[in-house]
C-alpha cells in the first residue's frame, strides 16, 4: 500500500509528463506517475526490431505556426536530442517538424532522471473514500492519493471514472479516434525508397511511408509505413500476418523495384486509438467540482503532441 500521495498521474504519455512538470512548478512534491506500458511516452514510442529502431507511433513533433505553448517550445529548444527539419505535408506544403535522435522515445531521456514513474502498473479501478482516492492497480497494490489526473486515452478514462464521476462519462464517450495500422519493415541492405512520401493505398486514400529510422541520411535499411485511416479502418480486424502480407503486396505494386530487396524482419502495430478526431468541448470543465480529479490528454484539447502537452498545463491550472 502506498500512502500519502498528493497527486497521482495515471499515464506517462506527453500529457502526463506535462502535468508532472506543471505540478512541480506549483511546488507539489509528492507526485507519482503510473503507466501500464513498459516505457515512458505512450504514443510517442519506438521499437527495436533486430537492432533497428522504428518509430511506430507519432513519427515527429509538428508545431503550429502560432506558438501555442511557450513551455513546449522551450522543451524542444533545450532538449539536445531534438533536431528540426522541413518536410512536405500531405498537401505538398512545407512544414517544420522536430524529431528526437536516434528515435522518438529519446525525447523522454531528457526528463527521466528526476521522474518517479511506476511502469507496468495498470490502474484497474478508482474509488473514493472521503477526501482520498483509492486506486487499485494491476500488481494488486493500492495507491491512496488526494488528487488524481487521468492522462489516459478517452475510453480508458471513461472506464476508470464511471463510478466516481458518472456525469462526465457521457461527454468522454463522444470522443472518437482514428485507427492506424503501422508496419515496420527491415531490409538486409540499404534501400532506395523516398525518404518520406505519401502514396495512394488500396482504399484510394493517402498513406505515409518513411524510409530510415530518423531523417538522417545514413540509415536507410528500414521502412515505416503508416496506412491511412480508411485502409486501417477497413482492415483493422485481420490478423497481423495477413496484414503484413497485404501491406507488402501494396508496396510492391506502388514501388516497382521493391521486390528486389530482401526483407529481414517485419512487424505490425495496431493503433486502436491513434489520433483524436473530435475533442472535449471547451465548455466542459477538465476538473470535477471539488477540484480533486482532472483530465488531460489529446482528447481534451486537440490531435497533436503539442495539444496533449497543453492539456497538462491546462489541467494543473484548474486543479492545483
Ligand atoms: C501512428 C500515430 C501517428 C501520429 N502522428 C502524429 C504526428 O505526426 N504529430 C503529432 O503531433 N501527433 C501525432 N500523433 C498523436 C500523438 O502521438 C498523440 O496525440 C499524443 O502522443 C497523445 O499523448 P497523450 O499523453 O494524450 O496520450 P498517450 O501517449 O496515449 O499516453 C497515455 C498513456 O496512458 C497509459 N494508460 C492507458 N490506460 C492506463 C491504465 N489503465 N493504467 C495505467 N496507464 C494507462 C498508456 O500506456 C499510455 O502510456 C500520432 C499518433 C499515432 C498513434
Amino acid at each position: 500500500m502506498t500512502k500519502n500521495i498528493d497527486l497521482l498521474i495515471i499515464g506517462s504519455g506527453i500529457s502526463g509528463l506535462s502535468v508532472y512538470l506543471e505540478a512541480k512548478k506549483k511546488k507539489i512534491n509528492n507526485i507519482l506517475i503510473i503507466d501500464k506500458g513498459f516505457h515512458v511516452g505512450g504514443r510517442i514510442c519506438s521499437k527495436n526490431l533486430n537492432n533497428i529502431y522504428f518509430n511506430h507511433g507519432a513519427p515527429f513533433i509538428s508545431r503550429s505556426k502560432i506558438k501555442k505553448s511557450l513551455s513546449f517550445f522551450n522543451l524542444l529548444k533545450h532538449n539536445k536530442n531534438i533536431s528540426r527539419t522541413v518536410i512536405k505535408n500531405i498537401r505538398n506544403k512545407s512544414q517544420i517538424v522536430y524529431y528526437p535522435s536516434p528515435m522518438m522515445r529519446s525525447f523522454f531521456e531528457y526528463f527521466n532522471k528526476n521522474l518517479i514513474i511506476k511502469q507496468k502498473t495498470k490502474a484497474i479501478n478508482v474509488e473514493r473514500d472521503g477526501n482520498f482516492f483509492i486506486v487499485n492497480c494491476s500488481d494488486n497494490k493500492f495507491i491512496i492519493t488526494k488528487k488524481i489526473v487521468l492522462s489516459v486515452p478517452a475510453p480508458q478514462a471513461s472506464e476508470l471514472i464511471k463510478k466516481i464521476n458518472p456525469q462526465i462519462v457521457n461527454e468522454i464517450n463522444k470522443i472518437k479516434y482514428s485507427k492506424c495500422l503501422a508496419f515496420l519493415i527491415a531490409f538486409d541492405q540499404k534501400v532506395d525508397i523516398p525518404k518520406y512520401s505519401f502514396f495512394e493505398d488500396d482504399a484510394g486514400d493517402l498513406s505515409t511511408l518513411f524510409c530510415g529510422i530518423t531523417f538522417s541520411n545514413n540509415q536507410t535499411n528500414s521502412v515505416v509505413v503508416r496506412m491511412s485511416n480508411k485502409w486501417s479502418e477497413i482492415n483493422f480486424e485481420y490478423d497481423k500476418e495477413t496484414l503484413i502480407r497485404k501491406c507488402l503486396l501494396l508496396l510492391s505494386k506502388k514501388i516497382t523495384h521493391f521486390k528486389k530487396y530482401n526483407i529481414s524482419s517485419t512487424y505490425c502495430h495496431k493503433w486502436r486509438y491513434s489520433q483524436v478526431i473530435n475533442w472535449l468541448s471547451p465548455s466542459i470543465p477538465n476538473v470535477n467540482k471539488d477540484k480533486s480529479i482532472g483530465f488531460a490528454g489529446d482528447w481534451t484539447v486537440g490531435p497533436t503532441i503539442e495539444d496533449a502537452f497543453i492539456s497538462g498545463e491546462k489541467v494543473v491550472k484548474n486543479l492545483l
